[in-house]
């Protein structure tokens, strides 16, 4: 069998994989990215929320909190620069009894451990002038949180990783990780044919897929593998005009930010994302769900009108810790951690993962080129 030869492989056309294959090819190293789709950003880096996370939540000093933060400086920057359709709108996390302004107050500080310092708190009255379709107590406003035309922002990552020689092979599937002697050898099937290519630096950015991946890595020692758990987050979208110019989101529930209201940059608003854990990937929305939205987002906008919520899409969270577990933090291992030299794999890349894209090709690369 052919063996192709190259000096790096990037597994994985999602946002963070197409970040990783720039930031490799911008550091002179001949580059290519392998996706299992016709095209890139199929799974989930088109099915989130499109939000430039502020970094408020994450505990400080995880890899969450920083990469978030500096993310989302980053990425403001490069969406100016390569004219990325984005908006910075802001958002307001908002308190529906008096019970919750305690963990508004909480949330401000460990914005404040994080190194964000633009936030508000906003009473009542001051939330309903900047949004008067709002019910609520009081309000956190974030105005460094925004939106992004996602696919937008993966075509220029794509289109400067191949303006630095990368090449784009879409419709190949690597379904086994070798490592030999000074090189990683992968089994690829590509438009049908079985290709094996060798490679001196390899980045799994293979999202959902990215346990399953590293399983196949003879040499690999399991224990750091971690075991992989699928989060579906439902959307539903609103029928009408929106009545809100911020995102509003209720204070964090377990697994997820609760049903939040996001826009597009269409102003078309969008209910979701839930938390439904699966065993296999589906992306089915069931319209039933739906119900259990209307009493929640109803605590913020009491006037949503009865069937107004329509199954839109769904993404799949690839979560490294299951239901009822602390949520985890990106676990990303270098040669230090594992031992083999060349390779990163990229573990648990949820939310905030589009926001801190940038930082953390960075960080995959340094492990990789110190
Ligand atoms: C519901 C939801 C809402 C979210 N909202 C936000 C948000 O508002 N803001 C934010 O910052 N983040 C958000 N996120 C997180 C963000 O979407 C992810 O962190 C990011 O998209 C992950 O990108 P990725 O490249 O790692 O994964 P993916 O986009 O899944 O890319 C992985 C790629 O690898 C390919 N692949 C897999 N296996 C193989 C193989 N064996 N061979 C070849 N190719 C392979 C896949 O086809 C895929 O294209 C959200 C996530 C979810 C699920």
């Amino acid at each position: 069998m052919q063996i192709e030869q190259t000096e790096a492989v990037v597994i994985g056309a999602g946002v963070i994989g197409l970040a990783c294959a720039r930031a490799l090819a911008g550091r002179g190293i001949e580059t290519l990215i392998v996706e299992r789709h016709e095209d890139f950003g199929q799974e989930t880096s088109s099915r989130n929320s499109e939000v430039i996370h502020a970094g408020l939540y994450y505990p400080s000093g995880t890899l969450k909190a920083r990469f978030c933060v500096q993310g989302n400086r980053e990425l403001y920057a490069y969406c100016a620069e390569r004219g990325i359709a984005h908006e910075r709108c802001g958002k307001l996390i908002v308190a529906t009894h008096e019970a919750q302004v305690a963990q508004l107050r909480k949330l401000q500080e460990q914005a404040m451990h994080n190194g964000v310092d633009d936030t508000r708190m906003l009473d009542r009255h001051e939330a309903e002038a900047l949004e008067p379709s709002l019910h609520c107590v009081a309000a956190l406003h974030s105005p460094s949180t925004g939106i992004i035309d996602s696919h937008a922002l993966m075509l220029s990552l794509l289109g400067d990783a191949e303006a630095r020689g990368a090449v784009f092979s879409p419709r190949s599937t690597v379904y086994a990780i070798e490592a030999r002697e000074g090189a990683i050898r992968l089994e690829v099937t590509s438009g049908g044919a079985e290709v094996q290519l060798e490679a001196g630096l390899v980045i799994n950015a293979a999202g959902l897929s990215a346990p399953a991946l590293a399983h196949t890595i003879r040499d690999y020692p399991p224990s750091l593998i971690p075991s992989a758990f699928l989060a579906k987050g439902n959307y539903y979208a609103l029928a009408g005009r929106s009545p809100f110019a911020h995102l509003v989101y209720p204070v964090p529930e377990e697994g997820g930010l609760g049903v939040h209201l996001t826009l597009d940059l269409g102003g078309q608003a969008r209910f979701g994302p839930d938390v439904e854990w699966i065993d296999r990937i589906d992306y089915s929305v069931n319209p039933r769900r739906a119900d259990r939205f209307y009493a929640e987002v109803r605590k913020y906008w009491p006037e949503l009108p009865d069937g107004s919520l329509m199954p839109a899409y769904s993404g799949i969270r690839p979560k490294i810790s299951g239901p009822g577990a602390p949520a985890a933090d990106f676990l990303i291992q270098g040669p230090e951690a594992h031992g083999i030299a060349g390779l990163v794999n990229l573990f648990g890349i949820e939310s905030p993962g589009l926001t801190a894209c940038l930082p953390i090709a960075e960080h995959a690369c340094r492990l990789l080129t110190p």
